[in-house]
């Protein structure tokens, strides 16, 4: 075993020779298991380009886009903005990406088939955000609480209309705690918790636009 120091701060240990074969190898830094990017990107036909700017590199194919900066959580896949549980950091002069952002995010993107559903969905909580009291975002013609509620209705109907059975956390302009959204969905055997909410940003401004989707982080992830 091999000792290398990045940086200041982090250290590697390095558990097999990387460079005597194509295999990714895995190593550690701060306690965490991390891939050599450009080996794995080898490994998965990827081809690997580094921007000018020696901070940004792109992993490319037919028809996929991965994006990544150094030290950054931030990546792009196909032009969306994803966050890793962990920053791309710098191994010698390459990259490295931690092991579980390839097995959480990455590897299910090069290969869906494989990460289907385990279980049929039959049963959707639907959880209109805010209500009574908590009015979410507003302004003096808008309540967010209003929209969340109307939109559950809508997909209520549509996915009733797909036979599922669907349960609301509300149904009418209450406030329920968020623990109790959370045990109604579980009491209902929900397989699906979906939380309904307009996003805002910058005092009203339109900064941003779109659909941000929130998931659970991995197992033993700090963010
Ligand atoms: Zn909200």
């Amino acid at each position: 075993m091999n000792w290398i120091a990045i940086g200041q701060c982090c250290a590697f240990l390095v558990c097999a020779s990387a460079s005597a074969s194509n295999k990714p190898t895995i190593s550690q830094s701060a306690s965490r298991p991390y891939l050599d990017l450009a080996a794995w990107a080898r490994t998965n036909s990827l081809r690997m380009v580094w921007e000018t700017n020696g901070r940004d590199l792109m992993l490319t194919n037919r028809s996929l886009r991965l994006a990544f900066a150094l030290n950054s959580r931030l990546a792009e896949v196909n032009g969306v903005k994803a966050w890793l549980s962990y920053p791309v950091i710098p191994r010698g002069t390459n990259a490295a990406i931690s092991l579980l952002d390839v097995q959480t995010l990455i590897r299910p993107i090069l290969t869906p088939v494989r990460y289907q559903a385990p279980r049929q969905v039959r049963v959707v909580a639907l959880d209109p955000g805010h209500g009574g009291k908590d009015k979410g975002y507003e302004t003096p013609n808008y309540q967010e609480k209003t929209h969340t509620l109307l939109l559950a209705r809508r997909i209520r109907s549509l996915l009733e209309a797909a036979d599922l059975k669907v349960v609301l956390t509300r149904s009418s302009d209450t406030y329920v705690d968020l623990d109790d959204r959370v045990a109604l969905a579980k009491r209902q055997r929900a397989d699906l918790f979906v939380s309904l909410h307009y996003n805002s940003s910058g005092n009203g401004r339109a900064e941003a636009k779109g659909v941000e989707t929130y998931c659970v982080t991995p197992a033993g992830a700090t963010y």
